[in-house]
């Protein structure tokens, strides 16, 4: 079984709120889940290593800290993009990759489309990032391709999850923990989260 964490702070769930009123507009939107996303990693980076490292201040050297490990942010196309702005602000250090996956209308399965997951990252601590977990299908996908690759330390962090999707990789990936800000009540016949945001893509870009 996954390790599930929903993250419980007032804060996160004020922007939580806002982020699912559907009289909320894209602008106030992409700015939410940004400063969401931001409050979400903050808790799932809770126990990255550190290394002690010595700093000169104006006055005298003094004890400090450095990150132990290169941090990699994977965003899932497209809504992980609204994720990734809130990631920098809190690691300017991160790099970022992208994985592209769409849905194919036979078969139901993800299929990649795009992928740029930076290199050398064998050792990095990686956040995957997706606002949406429902059914689960690219998130799965998702941290199959990174595995091929890379032998880092996974995470996964969603802002909504669905009961289904958190099945899906408990069975697929269970040694890879999740941040979200909620889990929600099941998924519908359209593969949407209830109650949900609505299609995160879509509130985040204006489209539909
Ligand atoms: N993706 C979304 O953007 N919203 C959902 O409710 C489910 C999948």
């Amino acid at each position: 079984m996954s390790e599930v964490t929903v993250v419980d702070h007032p804060l996160v769930a004020r922007h939580l709120s806002v982020l699912r009123d559907r009289a909320t507009p894209s602008s106030d939107f992409r700015r939410r889940l940004s400063d969401i996303s931001m409050l979400l990693l903050y808790e799932a980076l809770r126990d990255l290593r550190v290394r002690e490292d010595s700093i000169e201040t104006p006055l005298e050297t003094t004890g400090g800290m450095r990150l132990a490990d290169e941090i990699v942010v994977v965003a899932i196309l497209r809504a992980g993009l609204g994720m990734t702005d809130g990631a920098l602000r809190l690691i300017p250090e991160a790099r970022v990759g992208h994985l592209g996956l769409y849905r194919d209308e036979e078969s139901l399965q993800p299929v990649g489309y795009y992928e740029s997951i930076p290199r050398h990252a064998e050792d990095a601590e990686i956040v995957v990032a997706d606002p949406m977990l429902a059914t689960g299908g690219s998130a799965v996908s998702a941290l199959e391709r990174i595995k091929k690759d890379v032998h880092g330390r996974l995470r996964f962090v969603c802002l909504v999850a669905a009961p289904e999707g958190l099945a899906a990789m408990a069975e697929a990936h269970p040694e890879v923990p999740i941040w979200c800000a909620a889990v929600d009540r099941q998924l519908d016949e359209r593969g949407y989260i209830r109650p949900g945001l609505g299609d995160a893509g879509d509130r985040i870009f204006g489209t539909d």
